[in-house]
Order: C-alpha cells, then sequence, then structure tokens
C-alpha cells in the first residue's frame, strides 16, 4: 500500500515531539512593529515563554536572532542625519552596537521572568571558517547547554563588513544547527512557507507543506525578494539554510511568527509551515559550501 504524501507529512509531523536540541531563529520583523519599526515587547515575550516552555519540557533552546541594527537605528533615530551617511557600513555598523546591547536587555529581562539564564554568543564567517575558532565555538555551546543556559546568537555586526559576514541569519541559524548537530531548525518568518511562487505576485502560487528531498528543482523555487523592510532573509537564503540543516541530519520548519506560538504548535507536530526533513550527506562539507555559495 502506498502512503500518500499528506499521511507521511501527518505521520513525520507527530514525530518532531521527539526532538531534543531545538534551534529557533527569529528575524527583525517578526520582532518589531512594522508601522513604527519599535520593539514589539508583546511578540518577544510570547517568544520568550515559548522558548522557556520548551526548556522545562527537557528540550535544549538555540535562539538566533536579528534586530540589532534595526533596533540601534531606532535608538538612534534623531541623531543620524540623512543621506549617503546614514547608509555606510560604519554607520549600520555603530546602529548594530547599540542595537544588540538593547536587545540582550529586553531578552535578559523576558527569559529572567520565565527562570531561565540566556547567554550571549555572537559569531562572524571566520567562526566557522576557523577550525580553530569553529573548535571553539563548539565547546561554549556545548557548556552552555550543559549548564541549562538558552544561548541567544546573532552575527556579529559591529565587526563584520561584507568580507567576514554570513550577511543572514537563516543561514547563520542552519550553520548553528548544523555545527552542534540540532535536530529541529524552526525559522520564525514574515511568510507561511514555501511556495511553488512568490504568492505576492502569482495568486494561483501553491503552498508546499513537506518536502521529503530538496532536489535542483525545489531549490530554484527561492525567489530573491524579503518580505519587509527589515531584515535580509528572502526565500532563497531560507532554501540555502535549509540545504545545509537537512545535510546535517536536522529537520527544518519555516512558518509564519505572527503569533509566536506557532513554536509550540510546531513542536507538538501541527500541521504548520513548510517542513523540510532532515536527509543527512556525509558528502556535505560546510567550509566547502560557504566557498561556493557566498
Ligand atoms: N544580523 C543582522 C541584525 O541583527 C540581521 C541579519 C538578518 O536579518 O538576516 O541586524
Amino acid at each position: 500500500m502506498t502512503i500518500s504524501r499528506s499521511e507521511k507529512n501527518r505521520r513525520y509531523r507527530k514525530s518532531l515531539r521527539d526532538r531534543k536540541r531545538i534551534v529557533v531563529k527569529v528575524g527583525s520583523s517578526s520582532l518589531l512593529h512594522p508601522e513604527t519599526g519599535r520593539m514589539d515587547y508583546h511578540k518577544i515575550d510570547v517568544l520568550a515563554r515559548e522558548l522557556c516552555d520548551l526548556k522545562n519540557r527537557g528540550k535544549e533552546v538555540i535562539l538566533v536572532t536579528s534586530g540589532a541594527t534595526a533596533v540601534g537605528r531606532e535608538a538612534l533615530r534623531g541623531s543620524q542625519g540623512s543621506g549617503e551617511e546614514e547608509n555606510s557600513i560604519t554607520r549600520k555598523q555603530a546602529c548594530a552596537a547599540v542595537g544588540q546591547a538593547r536587545l540582550m536587555m529586553i531578552y535578559q529581562k523576558f527569559f529572567e521572568d520565565y527562570n531561565q539564564v540566556a547567554g550571549q554568543v555572537l559569531m562572524t564567517r571566520d567562526t566557522i571558517t576557523d577550525n580553530l575558532s569553529k573548535y571553539n565555538l563548539h565547546n561554549t555551546f556545548t557548556e552552555l547547554l550543559h549548564l541549562g543556559v538558552i544561548p541567544i546568537v546573532n552575527e556579529n555586526d559591529s565587526v563584520a563588513t561584507h568580507e567576514f559576514s554570513i550577511g543572514d541569519n537563516d543561514n547563520l541559524s542552519a550553520m548553528v544547527a548544523y555545527l552542534m548537530e540540532a535536530d529541529l531548525l524552526i525559522l520564525l518568518s514574515d511568510v507561511e512557507g514555501l511556495f511553488t511562487d512568490d504568492p505576492r505576485r502569482n495568486p494561483n502560487a501553491g503552498f508546499i507543506e513537506y518536502v521529503e528531498k530538496l532536489d535542483s528543482a525545489m531549490m530554484d523555487m527561492g525567489k530573491d525578494s524579503a518580505g519587509s523592510g527589515f531584515g535580509t532573509g528572502g526565500m532563497s537564503t531560507k532554501l540555502q539554510a535549509a540545504r545545509i540543516a537537512v545535510a546535517g541530519g536536522c529537520d527544518m520548519v519555516i512558518c509564519n511568527a505572527s503569533n509566536m506560538r506557532v513554536i509550540h504548535d510546531v513542536v507538538e507536530g501541527v500541521n504548520v509551515g513548510t517542513i523540510f526533513c532532515a536527509d543527512r550527506d556525509e558528502d556535505f562539507d560546510l567550509a566547502d559550501y560557504l566557498e561556493e555559495t557566498f
């Protein structure tokens, strides 16, 4: 008897309840009010509560968060001037330095409310490509998880110029999942998941809920457009992230973060977003992939 695709999806989803090490990635657009660009405390609060609840269920949790630059820009509004200067790399890096500290302050507050300790890990491209840095990173994450801490990760935007940068947190989160051998990566996004075409331009675009095998036709479905003005992640970076995650033996779900409780649904095996099934590839080499792709 052949099993239908939707039945396969249903069965696979149920197995997500058993995942132990979970990486959650949240983008700037999911943390800020679109009307003002200011922090959405309600959403950040629910996010923290969901993650702390996962910890209480005995899961290991790593959060990869964007928002440093956007939060810093907002904090420095009024003292920034305009024109070219505002878009310069150094200005962006200064904003990130201010914003990253603010972001952590807010996370610390909410995590503390739910009785969990959070720690900050900032990375650049070198942290992945340099073997010693990678080794140190792995040790730090391992120790943090051992101590019951929730690591909060971002790119070190205040020092990472283009050549040193990973560039987007979709890929960064997949690299963290890969290095730490996580078994589930949840990409919280402002889109529902993967469509056969850009649904904002093509009303006939079909939704894909279950990707058993990530082939090249599927990779081509990524469109180079971000849903909002705040983040850098369009669908193409999400598919690149999926490539890394599944090759590392990690399932990945893209889902809409308009309600952060979706994290609970994903881990309960509810059919939300798009799931990419783990498909370990022993020939995959992260450093080579980085070299070829970026
Ligand atoms: N690391 C950047 C920030 O925190 C965001 C990158 C991204 O949105 O993918 O501003």
